[in-house]
Protein backbone atom coordinates (compact mmCIF):
# COMPACT_ATOMS: atom_id res chain seq x y z
CA UNK A 1 0.00 0.00 0.00
CA UNK A 2 1.07 3.67 -0.65
CA UNK A 3 0.61 6.27 2.47
CA UNK A 4 1.16 10.11 2.15
CA UNK A 5 2.78 11.08 5.77
CA UNK A 6 3.00 14.79 6.12
CA UNK A 7 5.93 15.35 8.24
CA UNK A 8 6.36 18.50 10.36
CA UNK A 9 10.17 17.87 11.98
CA UNK A 10 9.33 21.74 13.77
CA UNK A 11 12.36 23.22 16.21
CA UNK A 12 15.01 22.20 18.57
CA UNK A 13 15.44 18.26 18.41
CA UNK A 14 12.53 18.11 16.31
CA UNK A 15 14.35 17.46 12.83
CA UNK A 16 17.06 15.00 14.76
CA UNK A 17 14.22 12.51 16.03
CA UNK A 18 11.83 12.89 13.27
CA UNK A 19 14.61 11.11 10.82
CA UNK A 20 15.40 8.70 13.11
CA UNK A 21 11.28 7.97 13.05
CA UNK A 22 11.43 8.15 8.95
CA UNK A 23 14.32 5.32 8.98
CA UNK A 24 12.71 3.11 11.05
CA UNK A 25 9.33 3.49 8.35
CA UNK A 26 11.32 3.47 5.77
CA UNK A 27 12.41 0.06 7.03
CA UNK A 28 9.00 -1.22 7.96
CA UNK A 29 7.95 -0.08 4.23
CA UNK A 30 10.80 -2.57 2.62
CA UNK A 31 10.28 -5.36 4.66
CA UNK A 32 6.44 -5.76 4.53
CA UNK A 33 5.90 -3.85 1.31
CA UNK A 34 4.98 -0.81 1.72
CA UNK A 35 5.83 3.45 0.34
CA UNK A 36 5.60 5.95 2.72
CA UNK A 37 5.51 9.01 0.99
CA UNK A 38 6.97 12.04 2.44
CA UNK A 39 5.75 15.81 2.57
CA UNK A 40 8.46 18.29 4.73
CA UNK A 41 6.08 21.19 6.25
CA UNK A 42 6.99 24.08 8.19
CA UNK A 43 5.33 24.90 11.28
CA UNK A 44 6.13 26.62 14.81
CA UNK A 45 9.57 28.95 15.65
CA UNK A 46 11.20 27.48 11.74
CA UNK A 47 7.34 29.07 10.10
CA UNK A 48 7.74 31.65 12.04
CA UNK A 49 11.23 32.63 10.76
CA UNK A 50 10.00 31.45 7.17
CA UNK A 51 6.49 32.63 6.95
CA UNK A 52 5.87 35.03 9.71
CA UNK A 53 3.32 32.72 11.41
CA UNK A 54 3.46 29.45 13.40
CA UNK A 55 1.21 27.88 10.81
CA UNK A 56 -0.32 28.80 7.59
CA UNK A 57 -3.35 28.12 5.93
CA UNK A 58 -1.18 26.18 3.32
CA UNK A 59 0.98 24.08 5.46
CA UNK A 60 -2.48 23.22 7.62
CA UNK A 61 -4.28 22.19 3.70
CA UNK A 62 -1.44 20.10 3.12
CA UNK A 63 -1.77 18.26 6.22
CA UNK A 64 -5.33 17.55 5.90
CA UNK A 65 -4.51 16.14 2.50
CA UNK A 66 -2.32 13.74 3.95
CA UNK A 67 -3.06 10.42 5.46
CA UNK A 68 -1.55 11.15 8.78
CA UNK A 69 0.67 13.71 10.64
CA UNK A 70 4.07 13.00 11.97
CA UNK A 71 5.16 15.64 14.40
CA UNK A 72 8.75 16.15 16.00
CA UNK A 73 8.00 19.27 18.66
CA UNK A 74 8.03 23.09 18.40
CA UNK A 75 9.27 25.93 20.84
CA UNK A 76 12.49 27.66 21.49
CA UNK A 77 14.06 28.65 25.06
CA UNK A 78 11.37 29.21 27.58
CA UNK A 79 12.22 32.43 28.56
CA UNK A 80 14.99 32.91 26.32
CA UNK A 81 13.83 32.73 22.10
CA UNK A 82 12.90 35.15 19.63
CA UNK A 83 9.50 33.44 19.59
CA UNK A 84 8.99 34.04 23.32
CA UNK A 85 8.24 37.72 23.41
CA UNK A 86 5.60 38.06 21.30
CA UNK A 87 2.05 38.02 21.18
CA UNK A 88 0.32 34.34 22.08
CA UNK A 89 -1.00 33.85 18.43
CA UNK A 90 2.98 34.22 16.76
CA UNK A 91 3.96 31.72 19.47
CA UNK A 92 5.63 28.53 18.13
CA UNK A 93 2.95 26.61 20.28
CA UNK A 94 0.11 28.32 18.79
CA UNK A 95 0.67 26.21 15.60
CA UNK A 96 0.26 23.26 17.90
CA UNK A 97 -2.87 24.48 19.33
CA UNK A 98 -4.29 25.51 15.23
CA UNK A 99 -3.44 22.55 13.73
CA UNK A 100 -5.40 20.37 16.49
CA UNK A 101 -8.09 22.87 15.95
CA UNK A 102 -7.74 22.87 11.98
CA UNK A 103 -7.59 18.84 11.67
CA UNK A 104 -10.22 18.50 14.28
CA UNK A 105 -8.38 16.29 16.69
CA UNK A 106 -10.86 15.61 19.56
CA UNK A 107 -8.92 11.98 21.28
CA UNK A 108 -5.45 12.02 22.55
CA UNK A 109 -3.96 8.70 23.47
CA UNK A 110 -0.70 8.49 25.98
CA UNK A 111 1.09 5.10 26.40
CA UNK A 112 2.18 4.48 29.37
CA UNK A 113 4.26 1.55 29.37
CA UNK A 114 7.11 0.46 31.82
CA UNK A 115 9.99 -0.96 29.44
CA UNK A 116 11.71 -4.46 31.59
CA UNK A 117 15.04 -2.73 30.75
CA UNK A 118 14.05 0.20 32.28
CA UNK A 119 12.58 -0.55 35.99
CA UNK A 120 15.21 0.94 37.66
CA UNK A 121 14.03 4.72 36.22
CA UNK A 122 10.61 4.08 37.56
CA UNK A 123 10.39 6.33 41.06
CA UNK A 124 7.75 3.49 41.80
CA UNK A 125 8.40 1.00 45.33
CA UNK A 126 10.47 -2.25 43.34
CA UNK A 127 7.44 -4.48 43.95
CA UNK A 128 4.72 -2.08 42.24
CA UNK A 129 7.53 -1.77 39.25
CA UNK A 130 8.30 -5.63 39.12
CA UNK A 131 4.50 -5.92 38.22
CA UNK A 132 5.25 -3.76 35.44
CA UNK A 133 2.20 -1.81 33.18
CA UNK A 134 1.26 -0.88 30.10
CA UNK A 135 -1.47 1.70 29.48
CA UNK A 136 -3.08 4.36 27.26
CA UNK A 137 -4.68 7.58 28.72
CA UNK A 138 -7.16 8.39 26.41
CA UNK A 139 -8.34 12.42 26.79
CA UNK A 140 -11.14 14.80 25.11
CA UNK A 141 -9.23 17.32 23.82
CA UNK A 142 -11.61 19.93 22.72
CA UNK A 143 -14.16 20.43 25.05
CA UNK A 144 -14.51 20.44 28.72
CA UNK A 145 -13.25 23.33 31.32
CA UNK A 146 -10.56 24.61 28.83
CA UNK A 147 -12.43 25.82 26.32
CA UNK A 148 -15.48 26.89 27.93
CA UNK A 149 -16.52 30.43 28.91
CA UNK A 150 -14.37 32.44 31.11
CA UNK A 151 -14.51 35.47 33.01
CA UNK A 152 -13.71 37.36 35.57
CA UNK A 153 -15.06 40.01 37.36
CA UNK A 154 -15.63 42.29 40.22
CA UNK A 155 -19.06 40.68 42.36
CA UNK A 156 -19.78 42.62 45.18
CA UNK A 157 -16.43 44.17 45.65
CA UNK A 158 -14.94 40.29 45.70
CA UNK A 159 -12.76 39.62 42.80
CA UNK A 160 -14.51 36.58 41.14
CA UNK A 161 -13.20 34.46 38.77
CA UNK A 162 -15.24 31.60 36.50
CA UNK A 163 -14.62 28.89 34.00
CA UNK A 164 -17.37 26.69 32.87
CA UNK A 165 -16.96 22.48 32.40
CA UNK A 166 -19.53 22.06 29.27
CA UNK A 167 -19.77 18.51 28.01
CA UNK A 168 -22.89 17.58 25.14
CA UNK A 169 -23.42 13.90 25.07
CA UNK A 170 -21.78 14.23 21.18
CA UNK A 171 -18.82 15.11 22.26
CA UNK A 172 -18.93 12.57 25.27
CA UNK A 173 -19.67 9.06 22.61
CA UNK A 174 -17.22 10.18 19.53
CA UNK A 175 -14.37 10.17 22.53
CA UNK A 176 -16.15 6.73 24.17
CA UNK A 177 -16.41 5.34 21.22
CA UNK A 178 -12.36 5.65 19.92
CA UNK A 179 -11.84 4.44 23.57
CA UNK A 180 -13.53 1.42 23.05
CA UNK A 181 -12.21 0.85 19.69
CA UNK A 182 -8.99 0.93 21.24
CA UNK A 183 -9.51 -0.87 23.78
CA UNK A 184 -10.53 -3.79 21.09
CA UNK A 185 -6.96 -3.52 19.68
CA UNK A 186 -5.82 -4.25 23.64
CA UNK A 187 -6.52 -5.85 26.44
CA UNK A 188 -10.43 -5.07 26.54
CA UNK A 189 -10.72 -2.79 29.56
CA UNK A 190 -11.99 0.20 29.58
CA UNK A 191 -11.79 2.68 32.67
CA UNK A 192 -13.99 5.88 32.64
CA UNK A 193 -12.79 8.14 34.84
CA UNK A 194 -14.90 11.24 36.39
CA UNK A 195 -16.16 12.93 39.36
CA UNK A 196 -19.95 11.80 39.12
CA UNK A 197 -20.05 12.19 43.17
CA UNK A 198 -19.81 15.97 42.46
CA UNK A 199 -20.69 16.92 38.74
CA UNK A 200 -23.19 17.13 36.09
CA UNK A 201 -20.64 16.68 33.15
CA UNK A 202 -19.59 13.52 35.00
CA UNK A 203 -22.77 12.44 35.71
CA UNK A 204 -23.30 12.67 31.78
CA UNK A 205 -19.83 11.14 31.43
CA UNK A 206 -20.84 8.37 32.94
CA UNK A 207 -24.17 8.00 31.23
CA UNK A 208 -23.01 8.00 27.86
CA UNK A 209 -20.14 5.83 28.70
CA UNK A 210 -22.61 3.38 29.78
CA UNK A 211 -24.34 3.69 26.60
CA UNK A 212 -21.56 3.29 24.23
CA UNK A 213 -20.58 -0.03 26.20
CA UNK A 214 -23.77 -1.67 25.19
CA UNK A 215 -21.84 -1.95 21.72
CA UNK A 216 -19.17 -3.26 22.69
CA UNK A 217 -19.72 -6.75 24.80
CA UNK A 218 -16.43 -8.20 24.30
CA UNK A 219 -14.87 -5.06 26.50
CA UNK A 220 -15.02 -4.31 29.98
CA UNK A 221 -15.96 -0.93 31.49
CA UNK A 222 -15.43 0.21 34.92
CA UNK A 223 -15.94 3.47 36.64
CA UNK A 224 -13.96 5.28 38.59
CA UNK A 225 -13.29 8.13 40.66
CA UNK A 226 -10.52 10.88 39.06
CA UNK A 227 -9.00 11.04 43.08
CA UNK A 228 -8.91 7.73 43.31
CA UNK A 229 -7.46 6.85 40.10
CA UNK A 230 -4.72 9.21 41.30
CA UNK A 231 -4.13 7.11 43.84
CA UNK A 232 -4.45 3.40 42.22
CA UNK A 233 -1.91 5.16 39.37
CA UNK A 234 0.83 5.24 42.17
CA UNK A 235 -0.08 2.22 44.03
CA UNK A 236 -1.59 -0.27 41.49
CA UNK A 237 -0.85 0.97 37.67
CA UNK A 238 -0.79 -2.49 36.33
CA UNK A 239 -4.83 -2.65 36.71
CA UNK A 240 -5.37 -0.28 34.41
CA UNK A 241 -5.70 -0.72 30.10
CA UNK A 242 -7.54 2.50 28.67
CA UNK A 243 -8.13 5.39 30.99
CA UNK A 244 -10.67 7.00 29.12
CA UNK A 245 -11.23 10.38 30.70
CA UNK A 246 -12.33 14.01 29.91
CA UNK A 247 -10.17 17.11 28.95
CA UNK A 248 -8.91 18.49 32.47
CA UNK A 249 -8.72 14.88 34.48
CA UNK A 250 -6.83 13.91 31.52
CA UNK A 251 -4.25 16.77 31.12
CA UNK A 252 -3.33 15.92 34.58
CA UNK A 253 -3.40 11.85 34.78
CA UNK A 254 -1.26 11.81 31.55
CA UNK A 255 1.17 13.51 33.16
CA UNK A 256 1.23 10.94 36.47
CA UNK A 257 0.96 8.41 33.96
CA UNK A 258 4.05 9.50 31.56
CA UNK A 259 6.11 9.92 35.43
CA UNK A 260 5.75 6.29 36.87
CA UNK A 261 7.40 5.47 33.98
CA UNK A 262 10.53 7.50 34.58
CA UNK A 263 11.66 8.57 31.01
CA UNK A 264 10.58 11.36 29.00
CA UNK A 265 12.29 10.15 25.94
CA UNK A 266 10.15 7.23 25.47
CA UNK A 267 6.90 8.31 25.46
CA UNK A 268 4.76 8.51 22.46
CA UNK A 269 1.39 10.22 21.67
CA UNK A 270 -1.15 10.37 19.31
CA UNK A 271 -4.47 12.44 18.30
CA UNK A 272 -6.89 11.68 16.30
CA UNK A 273 -10.11 12.77 14.89
CA UNK A 274 -13.50 11.03 13.78
CA UNK A 275 -11.88 9.76 10.37
CA UNK A 276 -8.50 7.99 10.14
CA UNK A 277 -6.64 10.98 9.78
CA UNK A 278 -4.33 11.75 13.35
CA UNK A 279 -1.38 13.56 14.33
CA UNK A 280 1.18 11.41 15.92
CA UNK A 281 4.25 13.12 17.96
CA UNK A 282 6.39 12.42 21.13
CA UNK A 283 5.47 13.73 24.53
CA UNK A 284 8.09 15.72 25.23
CA UNK A 285 8.75 19.58 24.16
CA UNK A 286 11.74 20.08 22.14
CA UNK A 287 14.76 20.05 24.24
CA UNK A 288 16.46 22.89 22.83
CA UNK A 289 18.99 22.65 25.82
CA UNK A 290 20.09 19.19 23.61
CA UNK A 291 19.04 20.90 19.78
CA UNK A 292 22.08 19.56 17.30
CA UNK A 293 24.28 17.68 19.30
CA UNK A 294 22.92 13.92 18.08
CA UNK A 295 21.87 12.90 21.89
CA UNK A 296 18.26 13.10 21.96
CA UNK A 297 16.40 10.09 22.47
CA UNK A 298 14.37 9.89 19.11
CA UNK A 299 12.37 6.46 20.73
CA UNK A 300 9.66 8.63 21.25
CA UNK A 301 8.65 9.69 17.94
CA UNK A 302 9.81 5.90 16.90
CA UNK A 303 6.81 4.63 18.87
CA UNK A 304 4.37 7.65 17.81
CA UNK A 305 5.48 6.34 14.49
CA UNK A 306 4.09 2.65 14.80
CA UNK A 307 1.06 4.10 16.63
CA UNK A 308 0.42 5.70 13.71
CA UNK A 309 0.63 2.51 11.97
CA UNK A 310 -1.71 0.79 14.40
CA UNK A 311 -4.10 3.65 14.55
CA UNK A 312 -3.90 5.51 11.38
CA UNK A 313 -3.42 2.68 8.81
CA UNK A 314 -4.61 -0.68 10.91
CA UNK A 315 -1.26 -2.14 10.40
CA UNK A 316 -0.93 -3.84 13.51
CA UNK A 317 1.65 -6.56 12.71
CA UNK A 318 4.03 -3.80 11.45
CA UNK A 319 3.54 -1.77 14.58
CA UNK A 320 4.24 -4.97 16.53
CA UNK A 321 7.50 -5.31 15.02
CA UNK A 322 8.59 -1.69 15.54
CA UNK A 323 7.77 -2.10 19.15
CA UNK A 324 9.40 -5.34 19.08
CA UNK A 325 12.56 -3.90 17.95
CA UNK A 326 12.78 -1.20 20.35
CA UNK A 327 12.55 -3.96 23.03
CA UNK A 328 15.06 -5.94 21.66
CA UNK A 329 17.59 -2.91 20.74
CA UNK A 330 17.06 -1.69 25.08
CA UNK A 331 17.24 -5.47 26.38
CA UNK A 332 20.42 -5.76 24.18
CA UNK A 333 21.57 -2.86 26.36
CA UNK A 334 21.80 -0.05 23.73
CA UNK A 335 20.92 3.40 25.45
CA UNK A 336 20.56 7.03 24.92
CA UNK A 337 22.17 9.54 27.69
CA UNK A 338 18.79 10.17 28.71
CA UNK A 339 17.92 6.19 29.82
CA UNK A 340 21.90 5.51 30.40
CA UNK A 341 22.83 3.36 33.42
CA UNK A 342 25.90 1.56 34.34
CA UNK A 343 27.71 -1.32 32.10
CA UNK A 344 25.37 -0.38 29.39
CA UNK A 345 26.12 1.05 25.89
CA UNK A 346 25.66 4.47 25.20
CA UNK A 347 24.64 5.46 21.27
CA UNK A 348 23.35 8.58 19.76
CA UNK A 349 20.31 9.54 18.30
CA UNK A 350 21.17 8.32 14.85
CA UNK A 351 22.67 5.14 16.06
CA UNK A 352 19.46 4.15 17.86
CA UNK A 353 17.67 4.59 15.11
CA UNK A 354 19.99 2.65 12.80
CA UNK A 355 19.63 -0.15 15.53
CA UNK A 356 15.90 0.06 16.00
CA UNK A 357 15.71 -0.44 12.07
CA UNK A 358 17.97 -2.85 11.74
CA UNK A 359 16.23 -4.99 14.51
CA UNK A 360 12.60 -4.55 12.28
P1 LIG B 1 11.10 19.41 26.95
O1 LIG B 1 10.24 18.20 26.98
O2 LIG B 1 11.50 19.93 25.62
O3 LIG B 1 12.43 19.13 27.79
C1 LIG B 1 12.42 18.81 29.18
C2 LIG B 1 13.75 18.11 29.55
O4 LIG B 1 13.74 16.78 29.00
C3 LIG B 1 14.97 18.79 28.95
O5 LIG B 1 16.03 18.68 29.85
C4 LIG B 1 15.28 18.00 27.69
O6 LIG B 1 16.63 17.99 27.32
C5 LIG B 1 14.80 16.60 28.10
N1 LIG B 1 14.29 15.86 26.92
C6 LIG B 1 13.11 16.07 26.28
N2 LIG B 1 12.99 15.23 25.25
C7 LIG B 1 14.10 14.47 25.24
C8 LIG B 1 14.56 13.41 24.39
N3 LIG B 1 13.87 12.97 23.34
N4 LIG B 1 15.76 12.86 24.67
C9 LIG B 1 16.49 13.28 25.71
N5 LIG B 1 16.09 14.25 26.55
C10 LIG B 1 14.92 14.85 26.31
O7 LIG B 1 10.32 20.53 27.78
P2 LIG B 1 10.69 22.07 28.02
O8 LIG B 1 12.17 22.23 28.19
O9 LIG B 1 9.78 22.50 29.10
O10 LIG B 1 10.22 22.82 26.71
C11 LIG B 1 11.09 23.13 25.62
C12 LIG B 1 10.27 23.69 24.47
O11 LIG B 1 9.40 22.68 23.96
C13 LIG B 1 9.36 24.86 24.88
O12 LIG B 1 9.39 25.83 23.85
C14 LIG B 1 7.99 24.24 24.98
O13 LIG B 1 6.95 25.14 24.76
C15 LIG B 1 8.07 23.21 23.89
N6 LIG B 1 7.12 22.08 24.00
C16 LIG B 1 6.62 21.63 22.82
C17 LIG B 1 5.76 20.54 22.84
C18 LIG B 1 5.23 20.04 21.52
O14 LIG B 1 5.74 20.42 20.48
N7 LIG B 1 4.26 19.17 21.53
C19 LIG B 1 5.45 19.92 24.04
C20 LIG B 1 6.03 20.39 25.23
C21 LIG B 1 6.88 21.48 25.19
Amino acid sequence: MNYNIAVIPGDGIGPEIVREARKVLDRVGKKFGHTFNYKELLMGGISIDTYGVPLTDETLLEAKKSDSVLLGAVGGNVGNSRWYDVAPNLRPEAGLLAIRKGLGLFANIRPAYLYEELKDSCPLKAEIAAEGFDMVIMRELTGGLYFGERHTSEVNGVMTAVDTLTYNEEEIRRIAIKGFEIARKRRKKVTSVDKANVLDSSRLWRKVVAEVAKDYPDVTLENMLVDNCAMQLVKDPAQFDVILTENMFGDILSDEASMVTGSIGMLSSASLSSSKLGLYEPSHGSAPDIAGQNIANPIATILSAAMMLRYSFDLDAEADAVENAVKQVLSEGYRTVDIMSEGMTKVGTDKMGDLIADRI
